[in-house]
């Protein structure tokens, strides 16, 4: 290690070369460590007494501060990449993307803007033409990385809307109204409010929204005289894991002059794996879509590709002008003018780096790794005379329920096995019943360690 820092001398934080060695030298030894499965929150009033007072007028040291942070703050987190952490959707980053996810907050890269970032926003672009390549999309598709499926989502709809303002000269009658089923992702309604907008819900058949459907409610729509903007299909259900039915979606956006959103946060990693790129057909016809790679492209929180097939529409929503902005170069590639950011940390890197290391073959591995241990699974439960799997899966979300048990039963299930570190299996609603949800993301994650726990269910 070299002696002494370059900036030590006049800097109010004096001579921090010890600080930095210790803590880089924990980030490494956390990298290639697994986490603790059986970490979890506590109340905050015991967080305060174990913790004790941190922020004081002189400092409690580094030392001190870093041994607060191990023993007490991080076990108090959930491992959200332990191979049997299978509720929700968890995370499963490779450990080179979480070591260049150090690496990205050592660079200290304004992200926001090409004249301050463009190497960085370069490399990130290289990413997204990856995702622009396995949509189908002109080359001339393209977009940013935004923190998480909710920003990218409000991104993309607001970019809807700006559009459809400029096409129609105005607010139309009726006001702002986007079209969805009630399985699209609570973010989605979260988007609809910030906008101003209204939902227009088509009911879906068996979870997924089909052509047909949408056209009789788009038609019913502009009979009574109103627009619908935007309409918004999922590629993989956060709760099911089921695939709208993208190529009639398509044609009805078309018919109806309707911005057509696919929601991919969790289920557009599928589109790397062959074995199920064909339940995507019409994806090609989109006009923005988001995917997380902080989901199931085995990188770091916080991480959202959002892409739109026609970036320069996006401009003209998110650009933000003011007398000190106007000097910045708007023909250059500003992630600032394309979503609901301007600072922003150049989150796709470590994304990249991951893609560049083992190349875009192992993702594809990885993700069709992931979608056979579901499987596999899922040939379990179908055996079992005391389970019953809900639905085929499409990707790797497994519905299934553990015949004549109640609420109660799953949920102590549950719990025990999430407070023993066993495995993360938390009970979720099906058809207006409690049910048990399985959903993998991790490659590592083993079928022959997951059968036997279900097994316990008797
Ligand atoms: C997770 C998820 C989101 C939200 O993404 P965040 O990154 O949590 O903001 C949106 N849509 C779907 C389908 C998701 O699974």
């Amino acid at each position: 290690m070299s002696g002494g820092m370059d900036q030590a001398l006049g800097s109010p934080w004096g001579d921090e070369t010890a600080v930095v060695d210790a803590l880089l030298e924990w980030a490494r030894r956390r990298v290639v460590r697994s986490s603790d499965p059986k970490t979890t929150a506590r109340p905050a009033s015991e967080l305060r007494d174990a913790a004790g007072k941190t922020v004081t007028p002189s400092g409690i040291g580094a030392r001190e501060a870093m041994r607060v942070f191990e023993e007490v703050l991080l076990p108090a987190t959930r491992s959200m990449d332990d191979p049997l952490n299978l509720a929700y959707i968890a995370a499963a980053p490779s450990r080179t993307s979480m070591a260049f996810d150090c690496v990205v907050g050592a660079a200290n890269v304004f992200g926001g803007l090409w004249e301050t970032g463009a190497g960085a926003i370069h490399a990130e672009n290289e990413a997204i033409g990856w995702l622009v390549e396995l949509l189908g999309w002109p080359s001339t598709a393209g977009g940013t990385f935004v923190s998480g499926g909710t920003v990218g989502n409000l991104s993309a709809l607001a970019t809807a809307r700006e559009n459809a303002r400029h096409r129609l000269g105005g607010r139309p009658e009726g006001g702002w109204r986007l079209a969805c089923t009630a399985e699209a992702h609570s973010s989605i309604k979260s988007a609809v409010r910030l906008l101003d907008a209204d939902v227009v819900e088509v009911p879906d058949e068996r979870g997924r929204l089909t052509g047909d459907a949408l056209r009789t409610v788009l038609a019913a729509e502009r009979d009574a005289g109103r627009t619908v903007f935007a309409v918004v299909a999922t590629a993989g259900t956060t709760n099911g894991g089921l695939i709208d039915d993208l190529d009639g979606i398509a044609a009805v956006c078309r018919e109806f002059g309707a911005w057509m959103h696919v929601d991919g946060a969790y289920g557009g990693a599928g589109l790397a794996a062959p074995s199920v790129r064909d339940r995507y057909r019409g994806i090609e016809h989109a006009d923005s879509f988001i995917v997380d790679p902080h989901k199931w492209l085995f990188s770091t929180y916080d991480c959202c590709a959002l892409i739109y097939r026609e970036p320069r529409l996006a401009r003209a929503a998110h650009t933000q002008h003011a007398g000190y902005l106007d000097e910045i170069d708007r023909e250059q590639w500003n992630p600032a003018d394309l979503a609901v950011q301007l600072t922003r940390r150049t989150r796709g890197l470590p994304f990249w780096f991951g893609l560049a290391t083992h190349g875009t073959a192992k993702y594809t591995e990885a993700v069709e790794t992931t979608l056979a241990t579901a499987r596999r699974v899922a040939d379990h439960i179908r055996e079992s005379g005391h389970l019953r799997l809900l639905q085929e899966p499409t990707l790797s979300v497994l519905l299934f329920e553990r015949i004549g048990w109640t609420e109660e039963q799953y949920s102590a299930w549950s719990r025990r096995n999430a407070v023993e570190g066993v495995i993360l299996c938390v009970p979720t609603k099906f058809e207006g019943r409690s049910v048990l949800r399985l959903a993998f993301v991790n490659p590592m994650t083993r079928a022959d360690k997951v059968i036997p726990i279900l097994d316990t269910l008797v």
